[in-house]
């Protein structure tokens, strides 16, 4: 097959949907060219051969907003907002982030020994984080990605808390034609689906309520649930009365430290967890070799 038309994408299937993100983000080369040539005054070579070697941070490739030479662009024809250089300036960078785990470690060491090696394709950043953290980043990438003008974003938040709660089962398929969700007036635990009714032991849909509260909530409002609108001390007094507090162990009276004892039992207690970040340099590797021969003439 011509390598031109060889499949770019990476192969994330061996993976738990929860476990891995995405990102992507526009690297302009015409604004770090501007900077290696005209304020640092180095030759196009030299330039070209510090460009090559230009390693970004994870930080740098997964800000919410994208920063100079970095920019984010749905446009199909973007210019660079810093420089208002065109698109054959763009170098396109996808960072692909695996949580690291007793479930993820098999498939990554799989993954990162299939990469090609030569010319630094790829680079991996490895991170240290912890779980209240990435519970916290997570709330706030969900809540970037809902449409809370339309209440389907209630069940898409509790998809998005099953798939992450417990990543090995195919979720996709369960809330496939879903309609309601409901607290089952009998389960014990685990979930039953009912036509177009999806049923959820008090557990895990008491957990639901608090994630949409989390993910919803504002200083004025409290937040949206199944159950409407709350606030901090209606959500904590309809989980009491449910026997949700008790049964969890929580005991504390003031809604804060009830507050802190729910995040607490959702993130599974404290914990340190490793990060991967694998980034694909393969478009700027390209984009810079083509954009140094224009330079260079
Ligand atoms: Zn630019």
């Amino acid at each position: 097959m011509p390598s031109a038309t060889k499949k770019r994408e990476l192969d994330f299937s061996a993976f738990p949907p929860g476990a891995v993100s995405e990102y992507s983000t526009q690297l302009c080369l015409a604004c770090i060219f501007d900077v290696f040539t005209k304020q640092l005054g180095l030759a196009p070579r030299t330039a070209y051969s510090e460009i090559k070697r230009h390693s970004p941070t994870a930080e740098e490739l997964t800000a919410p907003q994208a920063s100079r030479p970095y920019f984010d662009s749905e446009e199909k024809n973007p210019r660079c907002p810093y420089c208002d250089s065109a698109k054959r300036w763009h170098a396109r960078v996808d960072t692909y982030r695996i949580e690291g785990g007793k479930v993820t470690d098999a498939a990554r060491r799989a993954l990162l020994k299939s990469l090609p090696k030569a010319e630094d394709q790829f680079q991996l950043i490895e991170k240290k984080s912890d779980r209240r953290t990435l519970l916290f980043e997570w709330l706030d990438t969900l809540g970037r990605n809902l449409d809370f003008e339309d209440d389907q974003w209630l069940i898409a938040a509790t998809r998005a808390y099953l798939e992450r709660r417990e990543p090995k089962i195919d979720w996709a398929e369960i809330f496939e034609g879903v309609r309601v969700v409901r607290r089952s007036q009998r389960l014990e635990e685990g979930w039953e689906r009912e036509r177009d009714r999806l049923f959820l032991a008090p557990t895990l849909y008491n957990e639901v309520l608090f994630v949409q509260y989390l993910v919803s909530r504002s200083h004025k409002h409290g937040g949206r649930t199944f159950e409407g609108r709350l606030t901090l001390s209606e959500l904590v007094r309809r989980l009491r009365y449910s026997g949700h507090l008790n049964a969890q162990g929580i005991t504390e009276r003031d809604q804060f430290d009830v507050l802190e004892k729910l995040v607490e039992h959702l993130v599974g207690g404290e914990g340190a967890v490793k990060l991967y970040y694998i980034v694909d340099r393969r478009d700027f590797l390209e984009k810079v070799k083509t954009v140094y021969a224009r330079y260079a003439t």
